[in-house]
């Protein structure tokens, strides 16, 4: 992403401050000067038209505060899967409330596609229904000028506080058959449970194109279902050759950690295609 940004002409600092912002009111120069401290204290400062502060998000929670609600996780407010907020006839949905995750518990994960899914259940409970929120996995796709970059599921440091055992595996198959113009690598972290062989999560990052944002969602359907990492390569994946292989990109990274995961009889059995 750092390079992608540079590519486009982006200065990126990282592991620096931002600890003053005033107004010089010079338009030749910008509007704002900007002072900062880089890595081991270097004295930055730039003059710019625009401050864009960008600091994550905070739960919006004044109004169910007043009412009596209780707040949870970093200070959403406590809802339980029907979305009910424990106050008589209000239930409550998206950014302000705490998030029910498949593999964290309640959490704090406000997105728009679990907004859209809480409000629906909150909307039908209100009058009268039954049903349940199923449990954000955390799923994610950002776009950075010609690169995409995904995630679904939990990194190896949200795994190990979740009490799972996990291990991972990096590869970078093509997103289609090489001999047809135009293929690039997607780079696949593939996590699974040492113990249970269960995925766990995985990040993608590849070219716009690469249909990276999709298969993301392969993974994110595979984790809903409970899956092994093994059992991905049983899944049947569309393929034509200016799209795809006949084993897709997800299951060549699902087979990249099988095979440096487990053991070979495991592999054995993979390879001979039997049911796991
Ligand atoms: C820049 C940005 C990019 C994002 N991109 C993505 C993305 O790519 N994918 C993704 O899944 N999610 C994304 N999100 C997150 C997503 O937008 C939110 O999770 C989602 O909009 C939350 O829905 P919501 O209904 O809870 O809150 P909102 O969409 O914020 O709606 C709350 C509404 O309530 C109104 N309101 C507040 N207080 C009161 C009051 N007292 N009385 C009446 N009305 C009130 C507000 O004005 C607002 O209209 C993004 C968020 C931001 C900020």
């Amino acid at each position: 992403v750092h390079t992608e940004l540079e590519r486009h002409g982006v200065e990126v600092h990282t592991r620096s401050t931002v600890t003053r912002i005033t107004r010089t009111d010079n338009p030749a120069t910008g509007r704002l000067h900007v002072d900062g401290t880089g890595p081991e204290d270097t004295p930055l400062s730039w003059d710019v038209d625009l401050v864009l502060v960008v600091v994550g998000v905070r739960p919006d929670t004044d109004l169910l505060l007043q009412a009596g609600a209780k707040t949870g996780a970093r200070g959403a407010v406590v809802v339980d899967e029907t979305m009910a907020t424990g106050l008589p006839h209000v239930w409550a949905a998206g950014d302000c409330v705490v998030t029910h995750h498949r593999l964290l518990g309640v959490t704090y994960l406000p997105l728009g596609t679990t907004a859209h899914k809480q409000g629906r259940v909150a909307g039908e409970n209100a009058i009268g229904g039954s049903a349940r929120f199923a449990g954000s996995l955390g799923t994610q796709v950002v776009k950075v000028f010609d690169l995409v970059a995904a995630r679904t599921g939990l990194r190896e440091h949200e795994a190990i506080t979740a009490g799972l055992s996990p291990i991972s595996t990096t590869a970078t198959p093509d997103d289609h058959k090489a001999y047809y113009p135009g293929a690039h690598p997607i780079t696949i972290r593939v996590t699974g449970d040492a113990t249970t062989g269960r995925l766990v999560g995985a990040q993608l990052i590849g070219a716009r194109g690469t249909e990276t944002a999709k298969r993301v969602d392969t993974y994110a359907a595979a984790l809903f279902a409970g899956m092994t990492v093994e059992g991905m390569s049983e899944l049947d994946l569309s393929y034509t050759p200016p799209l795809g292989s006949p084993w897709d990109a997800v299951q060549m990274a699902a087979q990249a950690w099988v095979r440096e995961h487990l053991l070979p009889t495991q592999q054995a059995r993979l390879h001979t295609g039997a049911t796991t």
